[in-house]
């Protein structure tokens, strides 16, 4: 029977970050128990079956910011409406000033395994000037509580290439999360999305962004320190000690099917991509009527996604795997384009493996376009 992941989204937050333009909403956490009610309702009326759920991932938004028994309440839907796992990797987002050790307890003694603490910088005033309601403190805090109450399996969220942001910066965000011997850091680069407070600040002048070159530098550092440090980089963006990859992102780059419950939350299911509706009233109203179809996927669109997602992980796309699935050599049926990246020196090939090379890790949309 096939695996499959499940997430559910969280739409609310504490105060809205000045980058941020996730479906979350500062100002309407009054509505967090019907709109898990809601959740509740989509989960039990959901109609797909035919596989077990090996991953369950709680983002947003932020979890955290509402009541532990709701978030509780939809895990155990979940456990009760499908067959999950025995040992599926739990995880549920939290940010620093929404937690308590009480929250923390409830989630691992429910069910949670993982948990996932969004810091973004350990500088004062980078968070202030991004518009994060936590500091290092709160954050430091929050991954002890974390551990005290059992949990063995943590990331943390760091960001680079943020407005007035030198080397320095991300050196000292760094070593203060090293310190705290995380298992997992994610490093995501800044992206101005229209519409946001950030990216008007930016555009009128009030902050610049590091270039191109510098950007690049702090990456090429920050890859080096997590890897002398003992984190495995295996995607472009995520760290691990060994064994400590997570699975549930592991799970989408490898293509694999999941389904995502409440606002906004994306599926993928028998080669559709779909989605529910960004609005919160239509959504409570009624989950089943608000469901997007954003692409019914053709055999071609699915093995250009496949190699698209693949390349992202440092292993890349498995050479007998996709004959496996697709019942083609991708050297053959991709010939075009894998010889002309490997020309210009973007992706390698060897024995059972196409990835990208140092090269490709810094230019990897070169090679991505190639596959949209
Ligand atoms: S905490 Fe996350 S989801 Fe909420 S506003 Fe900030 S970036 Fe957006």
């Amino acid at each position: 029977m096939k695996k499959i992941g499940i997430y559910v989204h969280i739409p609310f937050c504490k105060r809205k970050c000045k980058y941020c333009d996730f479906v979350s909403f500062d100002d309407k956490l009054g509505l967090q128990a019907s709109y898990i009610n809601s959740v509740l309702n989509e989960i039990e009326t959901c109609d797909k079956s035919g596989f077990i759920v090996n991953t369950i991932y709680f983002g947003g938004g932020t979890p955290s910011i509402i009541s532990e028994d709701l978030i509780v309440k939809v895990l155990n839907k979940i456990k009760s409406k499908f067959k999950v796992e025995k040992d599926s990797e739990i995880t549920i987002e939290v940010n620093p000033g929404t937690v308590t050790r009480e929250k923390l307890d409830t989630y691992f003694k429910n069910g949670f395994n993982r948990i996932s603490i969004g810091l973004q910088s350990s500088e004062k005033r980078l968070l202030r000037l991004i518009g994060r309601i936590h500091d290092y403190d709160e954050f430091s805090e929050c991954l002890k509580m974390a551990r005290n109450v059992g949990f063995k399996n943590i990331n943390v969220d760091l960001m680079l290439g943020l407005p007035t942001q030198v080397m320095n910066d991300l050196t000292d965000s760094l070593n203060k999360v090293i310190f705290l011997k995380p298992n997992h850091i994610s490093l995501y680069s800044l992206i101005l999305e229209e519409n946001t407070i950030l990216e008007k600040e930016v555009r009128i002048g009030l902050y610049t962004l590091p270039t191109d070159e510098e950007e690049r530098q702090m990456y090429d550092l920050a890859k080096k320190t997590l890897e002398r440090n003992g984190y495995i980089q295996y995607e472009i963006s995520n760290f691990a000690e060994k064994g400590f990859e997570s699975k549930h992102n592991m799970n989408c780059w490898k293509q694999n099917e999941y389904l995502g419950f409440g606002l906004a939350a994306h599926s993928y299911f028998d080669k559709k991509r779909f989605s529910n509706t960004t609005d919160l009233n239509k959504y409570m109203e009624n989950q089943k009527e608000n469901v997007i179809i954003n692409e019914i996927q053709t055999e071609e669109e699915e093995k250009k996604e496949y190699m698209l997602l693949g390349l992202r992980k440092i292993e890349g796309v498995s050479i007998s795997e996709f004959e496996r699935k697709f019942e083609i050599n991708p050297l053959f049926y991709f010939r075009f384009e894998i010889s002309k990246l490997v020309d210009e020196g973007l992706i390698e090939v060897d024995l059972d493996n196409i990835r990208m090379t140092r090269k490709g890790l810094d230019l990897a949309n070169l090679i991505f376009e190639e596959f949209v």
